[in-house]
């Protein structure tokens, strides 16, 4: 329970719990490779951490790419760079007057799509930008969690990275009138999508803000914004370097790229470095740490019963 705040909340008190520091504004510029080996990273500030082992979680286009010296041999280099940006999206984040409650919702997600052909739909996402998104992704996070001290909505559609390139390189929040009309259309055409499906939506909307690729690339550093990390294509699969460990020894991957997207699959591969830096029997102790833990009930009230595409 609580926001996605409180997932990074949790691993920082078991980080600090174990002696660990966490260090928020502190970028990596390099990973140290010594004699062949990883042995820490140097800041932007300068300052230099060594240690054992390092983990990256800032994917592996910024680990192989930009953080790990370029005459490090990596076999994979030119792979990597051929790979294409992955799906981007555009989120809008809505503060609510009262609780969506009033309107039905529960707490369930909503896919709203204008048809049941993916990929047509998927072809037509340019259309978001000219204010009418072929479909869109609906979630109200304060219904689902206990502790919200206001209410919320988020609406998710994709688009294309490269419609925002033009852009880049301009600081956020200061990137000119033409930037902010788009994302007024984009906003206003993701608000009337809602409407149609939930009607009195859109009188619910006290507060509104939304999110482009270039704001993902801001706080994630993921090239162009992508949200969902390295396209899932069947080639990916393939591959046989986009895992935990790498070439380098002493250097471990972790996040999306190094095992699955999403939050769940981010999480495993979470589970898989402690286990490569660790031990295999890392896996038991924690599954016997897991069972321990006291997980608290979701209410029944707050379970997704509608159909979730209309
Ligand atoms: C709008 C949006 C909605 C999403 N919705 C869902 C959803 O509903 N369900 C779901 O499962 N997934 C969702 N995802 C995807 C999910 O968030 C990602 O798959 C997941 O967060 C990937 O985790 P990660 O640790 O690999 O990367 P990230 O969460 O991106 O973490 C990478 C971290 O590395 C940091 N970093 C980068 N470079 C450096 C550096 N040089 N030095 C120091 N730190 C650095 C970044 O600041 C960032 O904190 C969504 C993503 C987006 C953008």
């Amino acid at each position: 329970m609580g926001s996605a705040a409180r997932i990074a909340e949790t691993a920082a008190r078991v980080v600090s719990d174990a002696g660990g520091e966490v260090r928020v504004r502190a970028a990596a510029e390099q990973i140290l490779v010594r004699d062949g080996r990883a042995r820490g990273v140097r800041l932007a500030s300068g300052e230099e951490i060594l240690a054992p082992v390092v983990i990256s979680d800032t994917g592996a286009r910024n680990t192989f790419l930009r953080l790990v010296p370029a005459d490090v041999p990596l076999p994979f280099r030119d792979d990597l760079r051929r790979i294409p940006t992955g799906m981007a999206t555009v989120s809008l984040y809505v503060g609510l007057s009262r609780s969506p409650a009033a309107l039905g919702v529960r707490g369930e997600n909503f896919w709203i799509h204008e048809g049941f052909d993916q990929d047509a739909l998927w072809a037509r996402r340019g259309e978001t930008l000219a204010g009418a998104p072929p479909h869109v992704y609906l979630s109200f996070p304060s219904l689902k969690d206990p502790e919200a001290r206001a209410h919320t909505a988020e609406i998710v559609t994709t688009v294309d990275a490269a419609d925002f390139a033009r852009w880049e390189g301009t600081a956020w929040k200061r990137r000119g009138a033409e930037y902010q009309a788009l994302k007024d259309r984009i906003a206003d055409g993701l608000l009337a999508a809602v409407e149609k499906r939930l009607s009195g939506f859109r009188d619910l909307v006290a507060y509104r803000e939304l999110s482009t690729p270039l704001t993902t690339g801001q706080f994630t550093a993921h090239p162009g914004g992508e949200s969902y990390a390295i396209p899932w294509t069947p080639d990916r699969f393939h591959n046989r370097w986009l895992q935990v460990r790498t070439p380098v020894p002493g250097l471990l991957l972790t996040g999306a790229d190094a095992l699955m997207l999403g939050v769940v699959g981010t999480a495993m591969s979470g589970l898989m470095c402690a286990a490569a830096a660790c031990g295999p029997a890392t896996f038991r102790r924690l599954r016997s740490e897991a069972h321990r833990l006291e997980v608290p009930a979701t209410p029944a009230t707050r379970t997704a019963t509608s159909p979730s595409t209309v």
